[in-house]
């Protein structure tokens, strides 16, 4: 049988799946069943950071495969530690606990927080805010966190412990702040929420009241981290100093690998015995972790900074699109047509968009080609003003 038959036979119907069967790949380029060509805009939702199949990053990942492919968290491993120094030298963060997701990342952020409160303030100081719109998982834990109820039906009942506030706001987010509140929860730019940037007066009094009150600020960089938006984290460009940095899709170049970065306050928290996974930190995954993270240097970023504006610039005032958002290499495009039809158009003619809410999405590697991206921008222009 072919592969879309087995497909929708035998997998949960989950995802609403492209025509696309995708073989192989390198770089900016995916291959589907037919030997056919597409400009990949949209690096498996963000993962694949320098594209597929990257030279350096398999490399690594092979030479550890070689090696060890798993022993658990019960003993030491080379690159779990490399990493781990790494991340905390780059951020100022001062612990890692390392996970295999996104959601998974998010957890530990909410037991880390939770425990903090409670170690130091007892019973009934547990709520989280987190903002309208927010996307933060699908595990229960980060589905209550997600602040969209489209996603909430079929599945309560959900945990106690969350509240939403309107993003952008700040009367609102004080007003959220009763005596329960230990933590706020956001992502600098909203992927799924539909690419929405918070400002960066928000975002400074977030900071604020965080200290003020004792809040844990936990900054959700699963997919702005990494990069991907012309800074290591995106919480660098607003000069914030989150005490929880949650990251995953890019960290690990295409592996699946997450990581909840913990600050001063909350590095010893989470004790032995207090929280785990067994695959979490797997070697395979942490080496090609420090393969990307090696290269996530100024000059990239000052490309990835650099490209983001020549996106813009081309798509800006062009027919059909009503306006352009986010920051670096994660941009939201306004469009008159419908997103969902302009994808699949793209995707016939050879490109790879995403959606976000009714926004075209677009998240290139990192290091795609001027020339592999003006040709896909053309295509997709050529799609968005029909
Ligand atoms: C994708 C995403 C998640 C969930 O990550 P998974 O790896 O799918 O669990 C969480 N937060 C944000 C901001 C995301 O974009």
């Amino acid at each position: 049988m072919d592969i879309k038959t087995l497909d929708s036979e035998y997998i949960a119907n989950t995802y609403k799946r492209a025509s696309l069967v995708a073989i192989s790949g390198h770089g900016a380029t995916i291959v589907d069943e037919n030997g056919r060509e597409y400009i990949d805009l949209g690096a498996g939702i963000a993962v694949n950071a320098f594209g597929a199949c990257d030279e350096a990053w398999r490399a690594a990942v092979t030479e550890q495969l070689g090696k060890l492919q798993h022993i658990s968290n019960l003993y030491y491993t080379q690159p779990q530690a490399v990493l781990a120094e790494k991340l905390c030298e780059r951020t100022g963060l001062k612990k890692v606990f390392f996970g295999n997701s996104g959601a998974e990342a998010n957890e530990c952020a909410i037991k880390a927080a939770r425990k903090y409160s409670h170690d130091k303030y007892g019973e009934g100081r547990h709520t989280i805010i987190t903002l309208e719109g927010s996307f933060h998982g699908r595990t229960m834990a980060t589905l209550t966190a997600t602040g969209q109820e489209s996603l909430h039906v079929h599945f309560g009942p959900f945990l106690d412990g969350f509240k939403y506030a309107s993003p952008n706001d700040s009367n609102a987010l004080d007003a959220a702040c009763d005596e329960t509140v230990c933590a706020v929860m956001l992502e600098i730019v909203q992927g799924e929420g539909g690419v929405r940037t918070l400002d960066a007066e928000y975002l400074a009094h977030a900071q604020k009241l965080s200290i003020q009150r004792d809040l844990l600020l936990i900054v959700d960089e699963v997919q702005t981290g990494n990069g991907r938006t012309g800074s290591l984290y995106a919480y660098m460009q607003f000069g914030l100093t989150p005490d929880i940095v949650t990251t995953a899709k890019g960290l690990a170049g295409g592996l699946p690998f997450g990581a909840c970065l913990l600050g001063e306050k909350v590095k010893d928290t989470l004790s032995a015995g207090t929280h785990g996974s067994t695959f979490g930190g797997n070697p395979v995954c942490a080496a090609g972790a420090v393969s990307i993270l090696s290269r996530l240097d100024d000059k990239l970023m000052n490309e990835v900074a650099q490209k983001g504006i020549h996106i813009r610039r081309t798509l800006d005032s062009a027919q059909g699109v009503k306006g352009v958002s986010g920051l670096g290499l994660m941009l939201g495009i306004e469009t008159e047509r419908d997103a969902g039809e302009i994808v699949s158009e793209c995707l016939e003619k050879g490109v790879i968009v995403l959606t976000a809410k009714k926004k075209v999405r677009l998240l290139p590697p990192l290091n795609i080609s001027y020339e592999e991206l003006n040709k896909a921008l053309t295509i997709l222009l050529e799609v968005i003003s029909k």
